[in-house]
């Protein structure tokens, strides 16, 4: 078998590697992206982040209309299809899958379907559906395979009435109830998506409060609107079991004797690199111990020439950080100069309310730098908070002990993983709290949020200074 030739083959079309690709391509590298899937853009597009957001516009919606009883009695259908709830997703996914398919073309990227195997740390073999193969040699590779659920032992999921986080929305109906088990973000952004839609939804997870990697306050915000709505938060229960009764539920066995029964239940414990049938052993690679492609700063792997970007090597995996690593992957394989990567990440958790933070939490900054001042805004105080109807917000500046330099930025509420980015900006350009103060804003807007939360920290600060 005669085997085509490329400076670059990047494995993977999800974020990381259609970034990767693109990148190396516009430098007049050769590339070919190969595909295992008939369409392009990984599971961020066909299984994650497009699906799951598509569906929580629905469940706001849906939960909007209910708050506005007065204005109109609103209920949804008994045995609603869920395919209904992302009626707008197939458009989508339709021009998402074209303008990417346009991109790669415009840049003359040859794009292979077909699935990828190391033959040796500079072969691949392809093979395409039908099972015809085709060898490809590349001076350089870029790994971006992403990940797949993690499914423990003892969660019987059977895609039918036990699902993982890529198999929840091929669910036939919208249940009345679901037992969530996990607190991170996937299990989160689902758990208070589908409360909201009405099914009565109890999460578990073992340790005692959600999303820990988040601000305090914002995790209580998140947990006391999921019961609000009506949903179940149970924390430090340690399931021993979950199976369905071969009849009609679904049934979660805990250590401490809970029980908890659902017409359906997902699981979403987390994810593992995808690198099944990769044979990446063949180019003298291995996993590492928390079954990730470990890379260095340059996002190389222990072969110089292999590179790996997105969930295949493990956190933050989002798709945002994704398509920033999958492009310096290509770039650093290219020898094409790129400079550090930003290590501020922001994190957007789109449950119901949404969440997002950047830099510090408060008890983080307070463990690196002793006292901290706080400033708050509740969206409430805000105007178009209280036009919008987004009362139940919150944002929260973390500043240094002088009230001067910001270290964080958290917001709880609609619109929190774009107003998020004013923050973000702020701490790249090492800006103090009073440029909040002194620059105009929109009026009215939610971005008033950081003028109210800095003037409360300047107050602090005035208060601080006059007592000295
Ligand atoms: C439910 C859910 C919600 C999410 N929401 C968000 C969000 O709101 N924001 C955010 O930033 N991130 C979100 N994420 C995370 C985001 O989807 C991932 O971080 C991102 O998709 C990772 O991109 P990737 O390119 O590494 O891999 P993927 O997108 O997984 O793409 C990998 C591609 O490689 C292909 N492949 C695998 N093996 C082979 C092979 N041997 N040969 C050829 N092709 C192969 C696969 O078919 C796939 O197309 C979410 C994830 C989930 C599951």
């Amino acid at each position: 078998m005669s085997a085509a030739q490329y400076d670059l083959i990047v494995i993977g079309s999800g974020p990381a590697g259609q970034k990767a690709a693109v990148q190396a391509a516009k430098r007049g590298s050769s590339v070919a992206l190969i595909e295992r899937g008939k369409e392009l853009g990984g599971s961020c597009v066909h299984r994650g982040t497009i699906p799951s957001k598509t569906l929580r516009e629905n469940a706001l919606r849906v939960k909007n209309m209910r708050m506005n009883a007065a204005i109109a009695n609103f209920e949804l259908a008994e045995d609603l299809e869920l395919v209904t709830l992302i009626s707008r997703l197939e458009e989508v996914l339709d021009a998402h899958d074209q303008y990417m398919r346009r991109q790669l073309e415009r840049n003359k990227v040859t794009v292979i379907h077909g699935r990828a195997q190391f033959i040796s740390a500079t072969e691949v073999e392809i093979t395409q559906v039908r099972g015809d193969k085709q060898l490809l040699q590349g001076k350089h590779f870029v790994i971006a395979t992403g990940s797949y659920p993690r499914n423990p032992d003892n969660i019987e999921i059977d895609h039918e009435n036990l699902f993982d986080s890529d198999s929840i929305l091929s669910m036939m109906y919208l249940p009345k109830s679901l037992t969530v088990l996990g607190g991170g973000v996937i299990a989160s952004e689902y758990a208070s998506i589908f409360q909201a839609l009405g099914v009565k939804v109890t999460m578990i997870d073992k340790y005692p409060s959600p999303l820990g990697f988040l601000d305090e306050d914002l995790t209580q915000k998140f947990v006391s609107a999921f019961e609000h709505m009506g949903g179940t938060w149970l924390g430090s229960k340690q399931v021993t079991r979950a199976y369905w009764n071969n009849f009609d539920k679904t049934v979660t066995e805990c250590d401490d004797g809970t029980v908890i029964e659902s017409e359906k239940l997902l699981c979403a414990a987390g994810r593992l690199a995808n690198v099944d049938h990769l044979c990446i052993e063949n180019a003298g690679l291995q996993l590492n111990e928390r079954g990730l492609i470990s890379v260095n700063d340059h996002l190389q792997t222990t072969v110089p020439t292999i590179y790996a970007a997105g969930d295949v090597i493990g956190p933050p995996s989002l798709a945002s950080a994704s398509m920033e690593q999958g492009r310096r992957a290509s770039c650093n394989a290219m020898g094409i100069a790129v400079g550090e990567m930003q290590s501020l990440i922001p994190s957007g958790i789109y449950s119901i309310p949404e969440l997002s933070s950047v830099g510090l939490s408060e008890t983080q900054a307070r463990k690196a730098f002793g006292d901290v001042l706080v400033g708050v805004s509740n969206f409430e105080e805000i105007a178009r908070g209280q036009i919008s109807g987004i009362q139940d917000g919150m944002l929260k500046i973390v500043c240094d002990s002088d009230g001067m330099r910001v270290l964080g930025v958290m917001i709880v509420g609609e619109g929190a993983t774009e107003l998020i980015h004013i923050g973000q900006m702020a701490l790249i350009s090492e800006a103090n709290v009073d440029i909040f103060v002194e620059s105009i804003f929109n009026f009215p807007t939610l971005a008033e949020a950081y003028r109210v939360a800095a003037l409360d920290i300047i107050g602090q600060r005035a208060t601080q200074r006059s007592s000295y």
